[in-house]
């Protein structure tokens, strides 16, 4: 990082102590904003820095509940409201056991930068929960999901802040977080949430809007060198919304998809996994990845190691934060990766990330690989206002198009920096100016 950037990321450090997610991700943009800095001196001028790491609101609520035995249980619930100077605070709700403020912030404020790149109007927000979905039934989701929006319902609305789904919230979340809302306002504002159900305002193409947009990313980036996913082996961590749907994309594009997690192991399928299974097992039964092994011959499950050992071609780490570390990247680049797009938040290590790309494999960081989820929220957004509904086809073509302006803006965001090829530095900048040049021009607010 540049010297000139230390006062900012050390006043980061002092006034959110122990956010070590959060740190790690205003590390990572500010590495790379040094060049814009000098090239911009206005950005320094309005304190755009200091300004945009400190999120406009941040809401921490107690989220009461009586489980399905009748005991009263308490979770926490957040939502950071990070920056709207280019729309209303959008960004998905997060229930995982893990969450606090540190992590929300993080997701949050990759939000600000992913949700520039689409080029649509959505600002960037983050929230969600220490809640756990897992083992829990249906009735004691519906009743938590009702008592957080109970408190939740008063800071959002479709001018003022849209969440959506993440780790944990799904279609059934979405419906019971929608219902109370309409219950507590008597109004049906389709545009409050997105991720909705098909039948009540929901948009098709949104459920596989971001484990496609992330193979149509690394499609691309493929591209540039001559290649393609045809016929390549593809690595996949994870087996929730976003793996599932970058597995069916690859396997459209060609690709042999051998790989799949969740926190139990990882599942190796070297005949290609068998999606509609793994759907059957994970969306329908909400089963684990040892459901797969015990129907599917030839396949296997590892309990301990790391997913990265299995050779492949293209790499699509799917799961969570953090999940693949500089020993994995080396493994990786040693097995012959040509590609890493990353479908989850910030999966790589900074460790990992400066290997990959020391070793020339093309890289692609969340926030512009995975932008295809909250671009289609706002294609959701788009289809609430007007009242209507797209196709299948033409939805899928509004994501493909936007996959490729990404892409693109990238690439020539990190030619103009003198960094040809450079992914991170296109993505960071390109993102960062364009909610700078919005800041500026609303003024000191
Ligand atoms: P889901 O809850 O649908 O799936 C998460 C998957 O990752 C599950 O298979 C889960 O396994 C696994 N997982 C979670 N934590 C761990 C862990 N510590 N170790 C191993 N496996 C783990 O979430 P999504 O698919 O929606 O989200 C995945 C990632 O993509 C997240 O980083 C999210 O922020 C990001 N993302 C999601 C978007 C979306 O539209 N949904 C948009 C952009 C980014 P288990 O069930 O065992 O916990």
């Amino acid at each position: 990082m540049e010297d000139r950037l230390q006062p900012a990321f050390a006043e980061v450090l002092r006034r959110n102590p122990g956010e070590v997610e959060f740190h790690q991700a205003v590390r990572e943009v500010f590495e790379s904003l040094g060049p814009v800095l000098r090239k911009n001196p206005q950005y320094a001028e309005a304190a755009v820095l200091e300004r945009i790491c400190e999120p406009e609101r941040q809401i921490i609520f107690r989220v009461p509940w009586v489980d399905d035995t009748g005991r009263v249980r308490i979770n926490r619930g957040f939502r950071v409201e990070y920056n709207s100077a280019l729309g209303p605070f959008k960004g998905g709700l997060r229930f995982h056991p893990s969450v606090y403020l540190g992590i929300v912030k993080f997701l949050g404020f990759e939000q600000i930068f992913k949700n520039a790149l689409t080029g649509l109007p959505i600002g960037g927000g983050k929230g969600g929960s220490d809640f756990d979905p897992r083992g829990r039934s249906d009735g004691e989701v519906m009743r938590f999901c009702q008592s957080f929006m109970t408190e939740l319902y008063r800071h959002i609305g479709e001018y003022t802040d849209v969440p959506a789904g993440d780790i944990g919230v799904g279609a059934r979340e979405i419906g019971y977080l929608f219902g109370q809302y309409k219950r507590i306002t008597n109004r049906y504002e389709s545009g409050v949430l997105t991720g909705k159900g098909l039948t009540w305002g929901g948009s098709l193409v949104r459920k596989e809007a971001t484990g496609y947009g992330s193979v149509l990313f690394a499609q691309s980036m493929l591209g540039t060198v001559g290649e393609s996913l045809d016929g390549r082996r593809v690595s996949i961590s994870g087996s929730g919304n976003v793996a599932i749907y970058a597995a069916e994309k690859a396997q459209q594009l060609g690709g042999r998809v051998v790989t799949f997690s969740d926190s139990s192991g990882y599942v190796v399928d070297e005949a290609g996994v068998d999606l509609s299974l793994l759907k059957e097992i994970k969306e329908v039964e909400r089963g684990r990845v040892s459901d797969y092994i015990a129907r599917r011959p030839g396949a296997r499950l590892v309990k301990d190691g790391s997913i990265w050992d299995v050779p492949t071609d293209v790499a699509l780490p799917c799961a969570t934060q953090n999940e693949l570390t500089e020993a994995d990247a080396k493994q990786l680049v040693a097995n012959g990766v040509r590609a890493v797009a990353e479908g989850a938040n910030m999966p790589s290590t900074p460790e990992a990330v400066a290997l990959l790309r020391e070793a020339g494999v093309l890289f692609g960081p969340g926030k512009a690989a995975n932008a295809g989820g909250v671009a289609t929220s706002a294609l959701e957004m788009q289809q609430n206002a007007s009242r209507d509904s797209w196709s299948f086809g033409h939805t899928e073509d509004r994501l493909a198009e936007i996959m490729v302006s990404i892409h693109d803006n990238c690439l020539a965001t990190a030619d103009e920096y003198d960094v040809p090829g450079d992914y991170v530095v296109g993505a960071n900048v390109r993102g960062f100016t364009q909610v700078a040049d919005a800041m500026i021009a609303l003024g000191v607010v």
